[in-house]
């Protein structure tokens, strides 16, 4: 007998990783579940996932699935730098502020360079005067720009605002790296191709999302300069990411990409936030702090308001300095929890007054 989990915990806007499985990736999985096949990636789900992901971004990319996006972001970037190099990333990238020194330790050193841009964003000036700030052999020597798509504060770049800042990376001769953990939900608010919002724009590798997606684990990692990858599959299994069993990563990928559900979660996502964002904006006093572009909402709220909230029983994030909250939305956030969400915060604002 399989039993239920006893406390589920709906009260939450804190992450999309908090959500389960959806039905897609996970009828996959059950559908990978039958008989023997080769370990390590040498099986026909893990080719056909691959093969999808290379039709769905109309290139010949090299492809690889690791367990989680720290690793995807840590490897890759260590791929594209030697241990005397930089990489050039927002102040609030994922990579700096969320990966525990994760990219430095995994590439033997290499530097993050922190800069600044408004909503998130890259800003291409501030960009090329960390790259032409030093030239001497005593500084770390600029050779990566990592960008987020969609941001870590909820904004989309657009495929011009990307080649602005690959155009310079050309210029200077630095790769480019996108930490595409919510990449689907900058695709669907971008209205472009997936190759159209990385390749063609001259990203050089992706890291592309599985886990807030709608998976239960596993990113893909998508090198569109084949010759980047050389050796990757070596990196991966001496960092302890090479999944033996590997058709539970790369079938339920396949299920997302092959049904198109890694569109649809993401635009309900999206959806989702747009919702809660218009029911935010009604409420007096309560600031949305960055553009709503794809599924994340972020709020000022006065912190005995916050701390209301978290009697309640409601989590989320409240890391984008004081009072900010982050309000995260899911393939399986529904219009009721946000309803309810806005409900407790009416009230309790009540209450406060
Ligand atoms: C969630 C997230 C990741 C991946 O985090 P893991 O917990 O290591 O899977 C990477 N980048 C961004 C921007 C994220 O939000």
């Amino acid at each position: 007998m399989v039993s239920a989990p006893v406390a589920t915990h709906p009260l939450q806007f804190a992450s999309d990783n908090y959500s389960g499985i959806c039905p897609e990736a996970l009828e996959y999985m059950l559908n990978a579940n039958s008989g023997d096949v080769p370990a390590y990636g040498d099986d026909d789900w893990t080719q056909r996932a691959a093969d999808t992901f290379r039709t769905t971004f109309e290139t010949d990319c090299e492809v690889f699935f690791v367990f989680n996006g720290t690793a995807a972001n840590s490897l890759t970037l260590a791929s594209l730098c030697q241990s005397y190099h930089s990489v050039i990333c927002h102040e609030l990238a994922h990579i700096e502020t969320d990966e525990c020194g994760a990219p430095e330790f995994a590439s033997n050193g290499s530097k993050l360079l922190l800069a600044q841009g408004s909503q998130g964003k890259l800003d291409p000036a501030e960009v090329e005067r960390l790259i032409t700030k030093r030239s001497d052999i005593h500084y770390p020597k600029p050779k990566v720009i990592s960008l987020t798509q969609s941001t870590e504060v909820g904004t989309v770049y657009t495929a011009d605002e990307l080649i602005a800042l690959t155009g310079l990376a050309r210029r200077y001769g630095l790769k480019v790296h996108m930490d595409g953990a919510r990449f689907a939900n900058a695709l669907v608010a971008s209205g472009k191709t997936p190759a159209e919002l990385t390749w063609k724009a001259g990203i050089d590798v992706l890291c592309c999302c599985g886990t807030k997606n709608g998976m239960g684990l596993g990113e893909a990692i998508l090198f569109f300069d084949r010759s980047l990858a050389e050796d990757f599959d070596y990196r991966c299994k001496q960092a302890g990411q090479l999944c033996s069993k590997m058709r539970f990563i790369s079938a339920p990928w396949l299920g997302l990409l092959e049904t198109g559900a890694w569109l649809r979660n993401a635009a309900h996502a999206n959806r989702m936030a747009a919702y809660l964002e218009q029911q935010l904006r009604q409420i007096p006093g309560l600031d949305i702090l960055f553009p709503r572009q794809a599924n994340g909402v972020f709020v000022q709220m006065p912190p005995p308001l916050i701390d209301a909230l978290h009697r309640r029983g409601w989590r989320f994030y409240t890391f984008i300095g004081s009072g900010g909250v982050r309000l995260m939305c899911a393939w399986n956030t529904t219009p009721e929890a946000i309803d309810a969400l806005v409900g407790d915060i009416k009230a309790a604002i009540a209450t406060l007054a």
